[in-house]
């Protein structure tokens, strides 16, 4: 028997689920290009984008996924031949990381595996190190994806400040953005990129790069950037299309204006403190579930755990059929774990993840989790029973 027909749950984790105001804006016919509302529409957007980012600098929109805004970020800013150091506390490091490389730059990477934090000790061991800044920039993952890790991006900041280095600070706030609190000038970071699917409520195909002046003045030591990521003509258009090196991504841009509108009456400080919320309960429910079971968060440390992503394992190859039993039965579609087993080996089907970013509420939440709860007896995974009163326990004391 299935009971899974009526409105489902995308919970893996990205692209996440996206409000009904979002679809029904992006339900229009064509826009013109040349004038009208599209075109007078777009700065008050760039001004709403700037302000989640929690900057006041310059944001560029691009038509890409996330790894367009990797390669965006870094075309503007580094050139071929020079170093960047990487930080890696989970799977979006190594395709950043990828990225630069293919592009023909020097990466060190510092891996400090999937359960962890960043070693600020050791990064700023490598960074005294370096007295000739041959490094030009630390990319770094704000919310890793893949293990649930969130990075103390202000920490890292102070970081590199104390080994007195001139690095830029990039962050990849694709996972947390609009979810988790961050706060682009106040923290320090130089460039910031994000996507339009997770945080920000609309279908993949934006991508946002935020960068203030002193990012900005890299570019000039920039051999060569292609007219398509030059950032500068997409912050300082004179003309329309120059905002996009092209036609605009229409139909996004009417999605997105609702997200942001969203975001904006709720207030920033509203939508971390409902990802916070939320975040507790989720981890009241996997917290109690493992106290008697193989059922762990990946992240033991609540102070390293993000808002926005729950990645889990059950050291045994249950974890598929968990989330097989939650698609098929309910209705609920959880996240494979992603880069914490090699795919094709046993150990893949350990990992599971719950995504809960963006447009999602306590309902939401409390189905999800009584739903797991359900998965958990229905695989016979070995669970302490009671996790969902747990976490009704902590929405009933938030709400
Ligand atoms: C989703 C994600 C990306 C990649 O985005 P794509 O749109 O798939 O290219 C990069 N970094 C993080 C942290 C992500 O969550």
């Amino acid at each position: 028997m299935t009971l899974a027909n009526g409105l489902t749950y995308l919970a893996i984790p990205g692209p996440s689920v996206m409000p009904e105001r979002v679809l029904q804006a992006m339900h229009r016919a064509a826009p013109n290009i040349y004038s009208g509302e599209l075109v007078d529409m777009v700065p008050h957007l760039v001004t709403q984008l700037k302000s989640v980012a929690r900057t006041k600098h310059h944001a560029a929109i691009y038509i890409v996924n996330g790894h367009g805004t990797w390669e965006a970020a870094l075309a503007n800013t580094i050139n071929a031949g020079d170093t960047v150091l990487v930080p890696a506390t989970g799977q979006f490091a190594f395709g950043w990381a990828e990225m630069a490389q293919r592009l023909g730059i020097n990466v060190e990477l510092m891996d400090f595996g999937n359960r962890t934090s960043f070693d600020l000790d050791a990064i700023e061991q490598r960074l005294r190190a370096d007295d000739a800044h041959k490094i030009k920039a630390v990319l770094a993952v704000h919310t890793d994806t893949s293990t649930g890790i969130r990075n103390d991006i202000a920490a890292l900041r102070k970081t590199i400040d104390a080994a007195n280095h001139p690095a830029l600070l990039m962050a990849d706030c694709m996972a947390s953005l609009g979810c988790d609190r961050f706060e682009m000038d106040d923290w320090g970071v130089d460039v910031m990129v994000a996507g339009s699917q997770k945080g920000l409520m609309t279908p993949p195909g934006m991508g946002f790069v935020f960068f203030n002046d002193k990012a900005d003045a890299a570019r000039d030591a920039i051999d060569r950037v292609s007219q398509y990521w030059d950032w500068r003509p997409r912050v300082n258009p004179g003309v329309f299309y120059e905002y996009f090196a092209g036609t605009a991504p229409t139909h996004h841009l009417y999605g997105l204006r609702e997200a942001l509108q969203m975001i904006e009456d709720e207030t920033m400080k509203g939508v971390w403190a409902r990802h916070a919320g939320l975040a507790k309960a989720i981890w009241a429910a996997f917290d109690h579930w493992g106290t008697d079971g193989p059922l762990e968060v990946n992240a033991a440390d609540p102070a390293i755990r993000s808002h926005s992503v729950t990645a889990l394992m059950v050291h045994s190859e249950k974890g598929t059929a968990l989330r097989d039993w939650c698609q098929t039965k309910t209705g609920l579609t959880l996240g494979i774990g992603l880069g914490m087993a090699d795919a094709g080996a046993p150990e893949w089907h350990h990992f599971f993840r719950l995504g809960h970013m963006g447009h999602v509420n306590a309902q939401m939440i409390l189905g999800a989790l009584a739903t797991i709860e359900a998965g958990l007896k229905a695989t016979n995974i070995p669970h302490a029973p009671g996790g969902i009163v747990k976490a009704a326990d902590v929405i009933a004391d938030l709400a």
